[in-house]
Parts: structure tokens; C-alpha cells; sequence
């Protein structure tokens, strides 16, 4: 199995049945001589360096109902927030003292947020603090909006395919939804611009190994900026609230195999991760994660963004979480980088 993390090393790149291979023979061994080559292509391309996001949980309102989110529309239970504009551009002033250079604005589909009104909110933050990366993470919307959101100076954007086989898709959500346009949004919004994050859960009911290659297959076709996977974790308010989370185990081994993939990808480790083993992100950037994304959402709403249970740090202030991080990285040996933080690719050019 070495030899197929050699190959991966070496060339980027598996046959789906070399994927299945790798994944359905995993061992202890195994998955620490693909997490010392994943390190050692991380540390080539940002060196220790571990990038930090302020993620501005904006909205919990959602169209959607996807099985397995707890802000789905039809959690009655879920106590639904907006934050206004002003709050918004609180968080950032917060966020920039801190020392943050990328701030992420995360909802549910909110049909209140007009593209007017995230034009608005976009290019506020853009003209206060030029020097700053907006991201969006607000789910599927037509080519023209995500345009003008573009024009309007968003850098980058987050949309996770959360799974590319189709007949898995349809399981995880309300036939509302496709895979086919969640893709098209994708492919729109690279051909935009945007540096742009796909991603999927781990270990999300009905998954299996075979959707975890198509997931691979995927990422290596769309060969995206940034890749954002984390454990599924059941929430009790949804359909699969019985279901079992996704392991520590897995979720590493595949951050692992999409550094070698993607030599240059930006990669959280997640909060999901940082959910479900006490050391989740500092092993997630042991296994070839670069970026961290800690909440800057006021205190009073940080209790009702749970996508999942027993979601962590929603009781701490943006300063607290962030002290607590630079601990946490600094004590595996990493540091907490100033700067924006773009993809290799775009650093280059400015
Ligand atoms: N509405 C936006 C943001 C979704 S929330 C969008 O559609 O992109 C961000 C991510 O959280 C989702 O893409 C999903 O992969 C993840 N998520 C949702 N519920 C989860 C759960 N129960 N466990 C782990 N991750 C979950």
C-alpha cells in the first residue's frame, strides 16, 4: 500500500480503483507514512504557516431541508437569527483587531439576504478593509448573482458538493435538490473567478467507500482552491438523528490524501473535527490541514448556528477562541500566519 502513497506523491493522482484500494486497506502504519508525506508537501508549498478565517455565522434562517443539517426549514426547535449589516461590520472590526484578513460570511439559503443586500454588505467590508478577503458560503444561487457578489469584491467562495455520487445525494436530501446544479454553481463560479472550496462530510449516512472515490474523482477534476471536509454529526432535531458520526480516523486519512492530491489546496481542519475528538484540528493539520476557521458570530447568536450537536466554542468570545487556537497550533509546532492566506496560485500574481 506504501507504493500507492508513493504514486499519489509522486504523480497526484489514483485510478478510482488505486483510491478504493488505498482507503479499504487503511492501518495505523499506513496512515502515518501518508500523513509524514502530506506534511512534508504541505510545509514545501506554506511552510508552517497555518492561515485563519473569522467565520461570521450571518443567518440561520434556510430554505433547504437537507436530512442532516439542524438549521434545516423544517426544525421547529431551531430559534432562527439574522444579524444586521451593522453587526455584521461589527464582527469585522472585532475580527481585523484580532488580526484576522479573511472574514467568511456563512448562512442558510435566506431569501431575506437579497443579492442586493449581500452587494451591500460585500462591498462595505470590501471598501473598510481593502486589505481583507470576503468569502461566501451561502449556498447555491444563479451565475448573475454570484457575479455581482464578485463584482462587488467577494474573493472567494465555499459550496461543498457533500457528495458526487448522485444516488447518494438524493439520500442525504429532499428531491428539491441536485446534484447537478449544486455542480453547476461550481463550475460557475470558478469560471467567475472566485477562488473556489468544495467539500463533503465524512462518514454521512449511506456513504460508502465507492462515494468516497467518486468524491476524489471529483475533487481532482474540479481541482479546486480550497477543500473543506469534515465528520458528519448527528443533530436530534433532524431525520438522521439516530445515525452514527463520521471517525477521527478517516476524516485524517483523507485530508491526508487530498494534500498529495492538491499539493497547494488550502485545507481546514475543521470545527466538526475539533467536535468530535478533543485534539481533532491539531492531528487535522498533523495530516496536511493548513487553514483554521474560529468564530467571530457575536456571543448571543454562537448557541444557535448548530448544524450539529455539541458543537464547540459557542460559549467563548471571538479573543478567546482565537488565544486558545494559537496555543493549540503553536504546541504541534506550527504558527498562526498574519496574512490573508490565498491559494499559492493567486498569492502570486498580487
Ligand atoms: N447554506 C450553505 C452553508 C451550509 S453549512 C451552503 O449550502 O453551502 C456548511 C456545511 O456544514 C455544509 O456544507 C455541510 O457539509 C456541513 N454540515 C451540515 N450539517 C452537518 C452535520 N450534521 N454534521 C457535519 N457537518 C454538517
Amino acid at each position: 500500500m506504501k507504493s500507492l502513497i508513493d504514486k499519489l506523491y509522486k504523480t497526484t493522482a489514483l485510478t478510482a480503483d488505486e483510491y478504493k484500494e488505498l482507503l479499504d486497506n487503511r492501518n495505523p502504519e499506513l496512515s502515518e507514512y501518508l500523513f509524514e508525506k502530506a506534511r512534508e508537501v504541505r510545509i514545501e508549498n506554506y511552510g508552517y504557516d497555518v492561515y485563519i478565517r473569522g467565520l461570521i455565522e450571518f443567518t440561520n434562517y434556510c430554505k433547504n431541508d437537507c436530512y442532516y443539517c439542524g438549521i434545516r426549514r423544517s426544525n421547529k426547535n431551531a430559534e432562527r437569527y439574522r444579524l444586521t449589516k451593522d453587526q455584521i461590520l461589527e464582527c469585522c472590526s472585532m475580527g481585523y483587531d484580532l488580526g484576522f484578513r479573511t472574514f467568511v460570511l456563512q448562512g442558510g439559503e435566506d431569501g431575506y439576504f437579497t443579492d442586493e443586500k449581500i452587494v451591500d454588505i460585500v462591498s462595505s467590508i470590501k471598501r473598510k478593509y481593502p486589505d481583507c478577503a470576503v468569502t461566501l458560503s451561502i449556498g447555491e444561487r444563479s451565475y448573475e448573482s454570484y457575479k455581482a457578489f464578485f463584482d462587488a469584491g467577494a474573493d472567494r467562495y465555499l459550496l461543498r458538493h457533500e457528495t458526487a455520487n448522485a444516488e447518494h445525494y438524493g439520500k442525504l436530501h429532499p428531491k428539491s435538490m441536485s446534484l447537478e446544479n449544486r455542480k453547476q454553481c461550481l463550475y460557475y463560479l470558478k469560471d467567475i473567478g472566485y477562488q473556489v472550496g468544495c467539500g463533503f462530510m465524512v462518514g454521512s449516512p449511506f456513504q460508502t467507500t465507492d462515494c468516497l472515490v467518486e468524491d476524489l474523482l471529483f475533487i481532482n477534476e474540479l481541482n479546486p482552491h480550497m477543500v473543506g471536509i469534515g465528520p458528519y454529526i448527528p443533530h436530534h432535531d433532524t431525520p438522521f438523528a439516530g445515525e452514527k458520526a463520521g471517525t477521527l480516523e478517516l476524516t485524517l486519512f483523507l485530508l491526508g490524501i487530498i494534500r498529495l492530491m492538491l499539493p497547494q489546496v488550502l485545507l481546514p481542519a475543521t470545527t466538526a473535527l475539533g467536535t468530535i475528538h478533543p485534539k481533532g484540528r491539531e492531528l487535522g493539520i498533523l495530516a496536511g490541514a493548513n487553514v483554521v476557521m474560529p468564530n467571530l458570530s457575536p456571543k448571543s447568536v454562537r448557541n444557535k448556528y448548530l448544524l450539529y450537536d455539541n458543537k464547540i466554542c459557542t460559549g467563548d468570545e471571538a479573543a478567546e477562541c482565537l488565544r486558545c487556537l494559537q496555543k493549540r497550533i503553536e504546541s504541534i509546532g506550527y504558527r498562526i500566519s498574519a496574512s490573508r492566506g490565498d491559494h499559492k496560485s493567486i498569492a502570486l500574481k498580487q
